[in-house]
């Protein structure tokens, strides 16, 4: 199948036909997780689960920014926003996330100066309109983010800018893949790979996982045909016994990637653990600015070590990260937690899976 236009990937006829060859190819329940809040989103509004075989479950995985960020990190920036001539620059998910005892929209409503930015770029903008204020740019992204963050830190350090500050809870997406295999109860019976990310990670970056843990993996884009397509190659690989990892997403993603891009994230940071909600730390999984770039560290110029804190009471969001809940398993979901009053931030970004659920089903 060599499709070129975008409406190609739109086709009913195509998205029938491959649904036909789901159900004819499909004996077994199995369940696949698409590790993209990109892709929870597409499957939703695009009906897929309505359409894919009874025993096809979808779970939605750690691949929403906003959703993994740790309840000791949203407090980390309702800390900043209370700080004394402090402007913290945000992207708009995270305005509402709740945090132990606020949220960033509550310190809005009381005073507190936060903008909302649509890129790291307009944070270092705001800096350099505001030089006697301190700027602090909240940062929550994978592999497709990290690498204009770090290029607007060697921007600001260029410029001689020395009021921008980054508070680093980025994260890389094959370590949290790993931790998913090795957690108990977790059961995965194939992956959906984030296509944003692997344009900058390139096929190879999975590759490590996909041998340790045999796994069935397939990398795809966000139209319907591409979801389909991934669906189809994982029930066809268990359903043969012979697993591979696909790039079926090559109009977008090579083996090796964007290196040049990884080039200037690994310049500016640098691997560290990070605590993934729901998850707990894992080694190796965040990115963290270098010694050399400590001088726009919000965390070590504001000597802030927020202490750990559990998700709020009743929330099952880090178990829905991990596939071992679905939102509708929630006891707050539509009670007490709607997009109006979010209880977990998977309720809260337009990428998180309660969120999806809400709207959709
Ligand atoms: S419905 Fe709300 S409370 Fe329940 S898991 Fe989702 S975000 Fe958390």
């Amino acid at each position: 199948m060599s499709l070129k236009y975008i409406d190609e990937y739109r086709d009913a006829d195509l998205a029938r036909l491959l649904v036909r060859k789901i159900k004819a190819e499909s004996h077994k329940d199995l369940r696949l997780m698409e590790v993209c809040g990109t892709h929870t989103m597409s499957i939703f509004k695009h009906g897929i689960r309505s359409v894919l075989p009874k025993g096809i479950t979808l779970l939605s995985g750690p691949g929403c920014p906003v959703c993994v960020t740790a309840q000791r990190d949203i407090d980390a920036f309702v800390e900043f926003a209370r700080k004394k001539n402090v402007i913290v620059t945000t992207f708009g998910d995270l305005m509402k996330v709740p945090g132990s005892g606020s949220s960033l929209a509550k310190e809005k409503a009381q005073g507190a100066d936060i903008r909302i930015v649509y890129s790291v770029l307009d944070a270092l903008g705001v800096a350099r309109q505001n030089p006697d204020r301190q700027v602090v740019f909240c940062a929550v992204g994978f592999e497709t983010t990290i690498p204009t963050i770090a290029a607007t830190i060697l921007a600001a350090k260029g410029e001689g800018v020395t009021n921008f500050f980054v508070y680093s809870a980025n994260k890389l997406t094959p370590p949290a893949l790993a931790a998913l295999m090795e957690t108990d109860g977790v059961k995965i019976d194939g992956f959906i790979l984030p296509g944003h990310v692997s344009v900058i990670t390139g096929t190879n970056a999975y590759r490590a996982t996909f041998e340790k843990y045999d796994i069935p993996s397939v990398i795809t884009g966000f139209e319907p045909i591409d979801i389909l397509k991934a669906v189809l190659i994982l029930v066809q690989q268990n359903e043969t016994g012979e697993k591979a990892l696909v790039n079926a997403y090559p109009r977008a993603v090579s083996d090796d990637g964007n290196a040049k891009a990884r080039a200037i994230m690994n310049q500016v940071f640098e691997l560290t653990d990070a605590t993934w909600r729901g998850i707990g730390t894992i080694p190796a999984s965040g990115m963290g600015l270098k010694q050399a770039f400590n001088a726009f560290d919000a965390a070590q110029k504001f000597n802030m070590d927020m202490p750990d804190t559990p998700e709020p009471a009743g929330c099952a969001c880090g178990q829905i990260l991990m596939g071992l809940k679905t939102p509708e398993a929630c006891v707050l979901y539509k009670k007490k937690c709607t997009p109006m009053t979010p209880v977990g931030p998977c309720m809260v970004s337009s990428e998180g899976s309660c969120a999806a659920f809400y709207r959709y089903s």
